[in-house]
């Protein structure tokens, strides 16, 4: 007597996964399943690599190279120097941060101002 995954009497010519199914093991459905394990499992394991991490960050500039600016995996490319008002704004938040620890460190009980100037 055969049995079902879940304990059960297994009809002949059903699915022991699937007892409702009546396709014998593996039935379209496990095909199914499998196939989308199968697409699942290299999400479970994924790595981001340095490019995939750059794409995620949306290939923000990351320097100089020979041929001028570019993001860190270097697939998108920028003027040398890079775009300006990014330079700009980088060295405002670490301006704005620098203040700020300044005045934490002069007073600990200071009100956070906005940080966006807004
Ligand atoms: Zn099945
Ligand atoms: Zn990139």
């Amino acid at each position: 007597m055969a049995f079902d995954i879940y304990g059960n009497k297994l009809r002949r010519g059903y699915c022991e996964v699937h007892p409702d199914v009546k396709s014998p093991y593996p039935c379209y459905y496990c095909l199914l399943d499998a196939e989308y394990e199968h697409e699942r499992e290299p999400e479970l394991e994924w790595e981001p690599t340095d490019e995939e991490i750059c794409a995620g960050t949306g290939h923000k500039y990351d320097g100089d190279d020979e041929e001028g600016g570019r993001c860190y995996c270097g697939k998108k490319r920028y003027p040398a120097g890079g775009p300006q008002f990014e330079k700009f704004d980088h060295a405002k938040q670490i301006d704005d941060s620098r203040r700020l620890v300044k005045k934490i460190m002069e007073n600990e009980n200071i009100e956070f101002e906005r940080m966006d100037g807004k």
